[in-house]
């Protein structure tokens, strides 16, 4: 059987050559196309792979009838529908692993810019000056880095560090302890513990509700005077305000800035015309080794997924077991969403590095281990991780990268046989959530802890725990309608009467800090926790 490719957005040529090469593969290369005539030509694909250039819209998506992957050569998947992708089982494949060190280089390359005048340098010796005595820099030696979140970029940017010389301290509260010793660097307990140390700050992790405006005005206050910010990550994670006031005052000597949050940034952006603020228009990854690691990626994937079985990697053994992938997106939403509760669960009670994921399931689902492991995975990471980036083919070997134990095993002895429990581990803590997906009904999570629940969440759920009294649910109820939040359903559980009991209760709307902080503070109420579902959810890849 061959396949039909279409290949377009000016793919690097070393992708291109992986599927030419393939006999099974008939490939076809063409410039971006305008809508209507990829409209015209879609329906003879099997697989099309591109960059951002080329949207892979929902009636795109509707018109090809043979479409199974679309592979994105890159990180960003905001020009395709998933969610119509998704809903008509065709493979979403993107490529986030490939410019990790074209980022790491930058950051030096930025750094150094700003520590030796590089920019001013070149500037006044085309001008035909010699500026010599007024370019007096200084070295990176034994100046103490701090990395706010040790990934991927974090991790190359570490490494590179050491051999500099530099003393090298990180922040990451979703990692091991082992991920910090095998870098040889130092782990801060906190940020704040980071930002008292850290003479060169530097943040890398995604933009998340939890890390928008997380360099604020306190966090910068911290810093020692003459410090200085890097953000090479996302617009955003460092607040705007707050840098150019610290960069007024005095307090910061300099910035390094690739990402902004509004790109581009043109015209009167507030860095402009800083002589200390290093300002490149996020190029992180623009090399063009990384353009090609990306193609390859993605290419790689790609024929993979067409070769090897209608998709690629994990999602494979869900064909292996006789069904599609959609067959069992109710199992794999229970598994995403039981381990998006867990985790939840266990950061309020302080265990945030998820260090063991174990997933059971029932015979019901038989052979499906290793995709409800894969949704497992993509449960207790999102939020924490960027959702570009976690999918149900990278989710496994991301988890394995973070030093996340993943077992798998089917059981007979669940309470149903189309059960599915995820028991997450994370420091000393412990917590199992479960649910059942039956054939003939919609899926639900049924098990929190040693509570019997009965929810299907949505894109919010609240989870409660409080004294077994009369006048808990009024009130909770109250509270959440006087904040416009609407309640789908409030399913209470109790163990004993008159001890603890717990609420699960799926709301429709989004429940910022400040309400779950008045959730807490009713009486009777001992703590709330908020999960809120990432975009993640359901998607194929
Ligand atoms: P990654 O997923 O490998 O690592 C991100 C790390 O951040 C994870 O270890 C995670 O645990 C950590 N993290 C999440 N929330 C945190 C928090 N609140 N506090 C501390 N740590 C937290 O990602 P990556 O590939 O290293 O990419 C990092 C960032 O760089 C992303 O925002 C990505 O979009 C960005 N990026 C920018 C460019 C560019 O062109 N400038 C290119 C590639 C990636």
């Amino acid at each position: 059987m061959t396949f039909r490719v279409l290949v377009t957005d000016d793919i690097d040529a070393e992708g291109v050559a992986l599927l030419a090469s393939e006999p099974r593969l008939r490939v076809d290369e063409v410039p971006t196309l305008p809508k209507d005539e990829l409209l015209a030509r879609i329906g003879d694909y099997d697989a099309i792979v591109g960059r951002s250039a080329t949207r892979i819209s929902a009636d795109v998506l509707r018109k090809a009838t043979k479409l199974k992957v679309v592979g994105r050569a890159g990180v960003g998947v905001d020009n395709i529908a998933l969610d119509v992708a998704t809903e008509l089982g065709v493979a979403v494949i993107n490529a986030p692993a490939g410019n990790t060190i074209a980022v790491a280089e930058l950051f030096f390359g930025s750094l150094i810019s700003l520590f030796r005048h590089i920019p001013r340098a070149n500037a006044s010796m085309h001008a035909g000056r010699w500026d010599r005595s007024q370019l007096l820099g200084a070295e990176l030696k034994c100046r103490t880095l701090g990395i706010v979140g040790v990934g991927r970029i974090g991790g190359e940017i570490a490494a590179r560090a050491l051999a500099f010389g530099m003393n090298v301290v990180g922040y990451d509260p979703y990692i091991p302890e082992s991920r910090f010793q095998t870098l040889r660097i130092r782990r801060a307990p906190t940020l704040e513990a980071l930002l008292a140390d850290a003479e060169i700050l530097t943040v890398h992790t995604p933009l998340t509700e939890e890390t928008t405006g997380l360099i604020g005005r306190s966090e910068l206050a911290r810093l020692t005077t003459g410090a200085v910010v890097c953000n090479l990550a996302r617009g955003g994670i460092v607040a705007d305000d707050a840098l150019v006031a610290a960069l007024d005052s005095g307090k910061l000597a300099g910035a390094v800035l690739d990402v902004y949050v509004k790109e581009p940034a043109v015209g009167d952006h507030p860095f402009k015309d800083r002589d200390n603020v290093i300002l490149t228009p996020h190029i992180g990854a623009s090399t063009a080794e990384a353009q090609r690691n990306v193609a390859v990626e993605a290419c790689r994937s790609v024929r993979d997924a067409l070769l090897s079985g209608e998709l690629s990697g994990s999602i494979n053994v869900a064909q292996s077991s006789g069904r599609g992938w959609t067959d069992l997106r109710p199992a794999i939403m229970v598994a995403q969403r039981a381990a998006a509760v867990g985790r939840a669960i266990l950061a309020g009670q302080g265990g945030r590095a998820v260090q063991r994921l174990t997933v059971r399931y029932g015979p019901d689902l038989s052979g499906a281990g290793d995709v409800l492991a894969a949704a497992a995975a993509v449960g207790a990471l999102e939020g924490v991780l960027e959702s570009e980036r976690l999918n149900l083919i990278s989710a496994r070997a991301l988890a394995a990268s973070r030093g996340i134990e993943l077992m798998v095993t089917e059981s007979e002895h669940l309470a149903h046989p189309s059960s599915v429990e995820i028991s997450l581990a994370a420091g000393m803590q412990e917590l199992a959530v479960a649910g059942i997906a039956p054939r003939d009904s919609a899926w639900r999570l049924t098990r929190i802890g040693g509570f019997h629940v009965d929810v299907a969440p949505r894109d919010t759920l609240v989870v409660l725990t409080n004294k077994d009294v009369p006048g808990v649910i009024g009130r909770v109820g109250t509270l959440l309608g006087d904040a416009g939040v609407n309640i789908a359903e409030y399913h209470q559980a109790r163990l004993a009467q008159g001890g603890e009991a717990l609420a699960a209760i799926t709301v429709d709307n989004a429940v910022g800090p400040d309400l779950q902080k008045r959730l807490m503070e009713l009486p009777d109420v001992l703590t709330a926790t908020i999960v809120r579902f990432g975009a993640t959810t359901a998607t194929a890849a």
